[in-house]
């Protein structure tokens, strides 16, 4: 069945840059180490847990590309080689089923305006519940306890801009 939603994980072209300059936006290194911890390891380019002994680096990501008061920045892990990626956009993450996440819903401007913590079981219908409310563009999948980003949702209608936006400078 087609969904009303697209699923985005982080950009390939954006990760390419990650891993080919050696550091992330924010100028941490990227360090690879292989994944030791079973299930806790959730992987923001595959939209899976990392499995034991993959190569994998935590980087700091802003997810709201679109800048403003919003525009968190926090660690994602991600593998440190070039990957395969999340190649269904169209069907909710399978890899993050198990999970009970906190969905965060933004407007156009990325303000937040509403939110939910659903089990991944019925995450379809929270996110179709969010889309209800015709000011909601996109929506954050968070973590519920650390808070950490997870994946972009977005309406099938409407793409979110790849392009960072620098804060708008005070005159006067
Ligand atoms: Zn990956």
């Amino acid at each position: 069945m087609k969904t009303s939603f697209r699923i985005k994980a982080l950009d390939a072209a954006y990760l390419e840059g990650v891993r080919s300059r050696g550091t992330d936006e924010f100028g941490n290194a990227v360090i690879a180490v292989a994944n030791e911890e079973p299930g806790g390891t959730p992987l923001r380019c595959c939209l899976r847990e990392a499995e034991i002994g993959e190569k994998v680096a935590l980087i700091a990501h802003q997810p709201a590309r679109i800048g403003g008061p919003y525009a968190e920045v926090g660690p994602v892990w991600i593998h440190a080689d070039r990957c395969e990626g999340h190649g269904a956009p169209d069907a909710y993450p399978e890899g993050f089923r198990h999970r009970r996440l906190l969905f965060r819903a933004y407007d156009a401007r990325g303000r937040q305006v509403d939110n939910r913590i659903a089990e991944g079981a019925v995450a379809e219908a929270v996110i179709d519940g969010l889309f209800s409310r015709p000011d909601v563009a996109y929506i954050h999948a968070r973590n519920v306890l650390a808070g950490c980003y997870m994946f972009t949702v977005e309406r099938a209608s409407w793409t979110t801009p790849e392009t960072r936006r620098g804060p708008t400078m005070m005159v006067g």
